[in-house]
């Protein structure tokens, strides 16, 4: 059974809308600058703030085609924009909104739908019954009415209403938006057309997280930016291309132009209006466009890479950065 594309708009995260943007071949540049997307642009703003003001986001009347194209498009774009501001606590707050406005369209839908779209999430429903390993995966068993000992089972099935089925799939679908998130970078572009929305954000909820630099600490950058650093501040000669991966790194984590020039000052040929003007054209401040870090196959051409372990799982300096945060902050919560 394929959605048709009002049905697609309630569920943008499903394998339908990721074909059916295939199928009319329409890429992210065009629904970020043209004209006539201006409508899933202001929509993808309401997502992420009504995320953010109610913690879910409130379903829309899709009276059309194109409301209902417009209702797709503001999925991705609402995504990027979470990504771009770099917030945990954003992202959390984020997919569980997303979570709860498909719960609500979905307790309305026939069961053969809730069927199919629990499927996508390896939720096999079948005549109000789920196997009990999926069941465990996302039942939220902190509530004494979910604990598998106050449910009817039968053959290692537990008996589930279709409201509580979809409930299970708000669990999956907040688990995925999450995890996608995590380590999703958003292009420059995004800073271009949303730049106001995400430095507002960032402002109000980067303020409570560790995520500003501070000083400069190395703890958690991928071997080949401590390997940058390293030789910048003991005078070597680093070409233009490693200053260049520097300091897009730095900026693409938040690190002020300050902050950047802080390393820089170390080198012995250190010229701060020569280095700040260069740190401002890269970020964007003078040229407007903001370049982005390269990718792990650029960096290894220009014989700047110095792998370790956790590289292996990484294609992008700032996935290893963000894999590595990840990491600490998990053995952290562990030890807590
Ligand atoms: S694999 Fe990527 S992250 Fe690791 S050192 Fe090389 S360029 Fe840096």
């Amino acid at each position: 059974m394929e959605f048709e594309i009002c049905q697609i708009a309630r569920y943008p995260f499903i394998e339908d809308a990721k074909n059916w943007v295939k199928k009319e071949k329409i890429d992210i540049q065009e629904v970020l600058y043209e004209p006539i997307y201006e409508r899933a642009r202001a929509r993808a703003v309401e997502r992420v703030e009504q995320a953010l003001k109610y913690g879910v986001i409130k379903e829309k009347a899709l009276l059309d085609e194109i409301e209902c194209m417009m209702e797709i498009f503001s999925y991705p774009l609402a995504r990027l924009i979470v990504a771009a501001v770099e917030s945990e606590y954003l992202v959390r707050r984020y997919a569980l909104a997303e979570a709860k406005k498909a719960y609500e369209s979905l307790k309305k839908e026939e069961t053969a739908i809730i069927q199919k779209i629990a499927r996508e999430f390896g939720i096999e429903a079948k005549d109000g019954m789920v196997h009990f390993s999926d069941y465990l995966k996302f039942a939220p068993t902190w509530d004494i009415k979910w604990k598998l000992v106050n449910r009817v089972m039968d053959k290692g099935y537990v008996e589930l209403s279709n409201d509580e089925i979809c409930r299970l799939i708000q669990e999956a679908i907040r688990n995925k938006i999450q995890n996608e998130l995590f380590y999703m970078f958003a292009p420059p572009d995004i800073n271009k057309i949303f730049g106001e929305l995400i430095s507002k954000l960032k402002n109000k909820l980067l303020a409570k997280e560790i995520k500003k630099v501070e000083g400069i600490s190395e703890k958690d950058y991928p071997p080949c930016i401590k390997n940058l650093i390293a030789a910048i501040k003991s005078g070597m000669n680093v070409p233009h291309v490693g200053r260049f991966t520097l300091v897009t790194f730095l900026n693409a984590i938040g690190a002020s132009t300050e902050d950047i020039l802080k390393i820089f000052s170390s080198s012995p040929d250190f010229n701060e209006e020569k280095t700040r003007y260069q740190i401002e054209h890269i970020t964007g401040k003078i040229s407007g466009t903001v370049y982005a870090p390269p990718k792990c196959a650029t960096i290894r051409t220009w014989g700047l890479c110095f792998p370790d372990e956790l590289c292996k799982k990484a294609n992008h300096p700032l996935l290893y950065y963000r894999l590595k945060r990840r990491k600490n902050e998990l053995s952290k919560e562990k030890i807590l």
